[in-house]
């Protein structure tokens, strides 16, 4: 059967917006804008005045953005950070590569963190807590904030998900020490290749990330050496792509918002299916996924491959099962989440009829079982 609705769509993304972007691109290879240059400082600006924030530092990746910014904060060998298992693996990933140990705690109705069991997993060795703001929805960062602070616990926000979304009008990465962010293709603001940034108000851990995204180099006259490390620069030709994208970034939000509000006003009253709607006035969300659960997920993936519907499962494995990582924890709710959500195609590009195209599937699935 031919795909009839695609679950990404980058080709019409590319016809759509693709002029714009040459148009910038030609323009700075032409003049040789490579490394370093104005792209990647007015992106930095325009990215810290969405989130609300004092500063951004670009990075090649979110993982990059995760990993530098525990390692400036100073978490390393003996520390403990609390964060989830549903999650994409960069988050832990980051934890143990700086032989930190993460502890994982459940998620709750709405797949973040469950922040009321964080004061539980604390103990003596605790350091950090990253909360994993995902699908384009906030974790109740106020509540996290005050278990935080009461612990004195660094908190660094994966807020991959979650550029421009709120929790009690703040946004999305303003509320920790940093914020991280990916501009991996199929986020909502997303690069041609690998691309991500650290925001935050904090001078001095700015300046570390500054020294740690390349070698540990002073990019002053002097060019002193303060450390060793890696390069994790955000690629100038990448900045120009995104500064390309980001007039259009509010339209593609409100688009997002549309779709996610045809699916749930036609799913709602499904029987046996959990829709991501929760209404709750501290909160907006953007919608980077809008995740499905049903006991029911596996075969009713099957039988939307077979009306041509691509869907995604995010993620089939929690991360405390992977034999890799070594974690061990009881997660109930996480490993529910595993067996049982599913992703709907929800892009800017797709069209009112795609969208009732989905919606008519999963009905029939429903409708016949
Ligand atoms: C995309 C993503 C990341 C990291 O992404 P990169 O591929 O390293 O840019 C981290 N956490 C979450 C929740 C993500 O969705």
């Amino acid at each position: 059967m031919n795909t009839r609705v695609r679950f990404v769509n980058p080709e019409l993304h590319f016809k759509r917006y693709g002029k714009e972007i040459m148009a910038a691109l030609k323009d700075r290879l032409a003049r040789g804008e490579l490394i370093l240059r104005d792209d990647v400082t007015n992106f930095e600006k325009n990215l810290a005045t969405m989130c609300g924030t004092k500063y951004a530092v670009g990075v090649n990746s979110g993982f990059d953005a995760i990993f530098l910014s525990l390692e400036a904060a100073g978490v390393g060998r003996g520390d403990e950070v609390i964060t989830v298992a549903h999650t994409f693996l960069a988050t832990i990933a980051a934890i143990v590569k700086l032989g930190a140990t993460p502890v994982l705690v459940d998620v709750g109705e709405d797949w973040n963190m469950d922040v009321a069991l964080v004061q539980k997993a604390i103990t003596p060795r605790t350091k950090a807590i990253i909360p994993v703001h995902l699908n384009g929805r906030m974790c109740d960062m106020t509540a996290l904030m005050k278990t935080a602070k009461k612990h004195k616990l660094l908190v660094i926000e994966d807020a991959c998900q979650s550029l421009t979304a709120t929790c009690d009008r703040k946004k999305a990465g303003s509320f920790g020490l940093t914020g991280c962010f990916s501009f991996y293709p199929f986020k909502i603001l997303g690069a041609f290749g690998e691309a991500g940034a650290v925001v935050t108000n904090d001078a001095k851990l700015r300046d570390k990330l500054i020294l740690l995204r390349y070698h540990g180099v002073d990019r002053t006259p002097e060019r002193k050496i303060h450390t060793y490390g890696w390069n994790a620069v955000l690629d100038n030709i990448q900045a120009v792509i995104l500064n390309a994208k980001l007039p259009h970034f509010s339209e593609w939000i409100k688009r997002r918002k549309q779709i996610a509000a045809m699916y749930t006003k036609s799913l709602k009253k499904t029987e046996g299916l959990k829709l991501p709607y929760f209404p709750d006035k501290r909160f907006t969300d953007i919608y980077q996924n809008y995740v499905i659960q049903t006991p029911r997920r596996d075969e009713l993936r099957t039988f939307l491959t077979k009306k041509g519907v691509e869907t995604l499962i995010s993620w089939p494995t929690p991360l405390h099962k992977y034999p890799q990582l070594g974690l061990h924890a009881s997660l109930p709710k996480t490993e529910q989440a595993s067996r049982e959500v599913l992703s709907l195609p929800l892009y800017p590009e797709l069209a009112d009829k795609e969208v009732a195209y989905v919606i008519d599937s999963v009905k029939s699935y429903f409708a016949r079982s």
